[in-house]
């Protein structure tokens, strides 16, 4: 996930300004992080790190994403630690 602050111009010519917050991982052009995978990977893991102040980042191909809802890809390893509720 990243977010960038955007100006907004309005009609009646003053602006509006916001934050737009998006999965950062369509940018991507790693190779997948799994190995012996060879796919171009289009996604990251989102999983937060405990403690920090970013997720995992782990690039993850289309097959190899686990997606956990709309915009959300956890690594596998990930993905297992939280259906074990971590
Ligand atoms: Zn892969
Ligand atoms: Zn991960």
């Amino acid at each position: 996930m990243s977010c960038r602050p955007v100006v907004i111009q309005n009609p009646d010519g003053t602006t509006t300004t916001g934050i737009v917050c998006g999965p950062s991982h369509r940018l991507t052009r790693q190779p997948c992080s799994v190995p012996g995978c060879f796919e171009g990977a289009g996604y990251l893991c989102d999983y937060p790190l405990a403690g920090q102040a970013r997720t995992c980042d782990a690039p993850l191909c289309r097959h190899h994403r686990r997606p956990i809802r709309k915009d959300r890809d956890y690594c596998a390893h990930h993905f297992e630690a939280a259906m074990r509720g971590e």
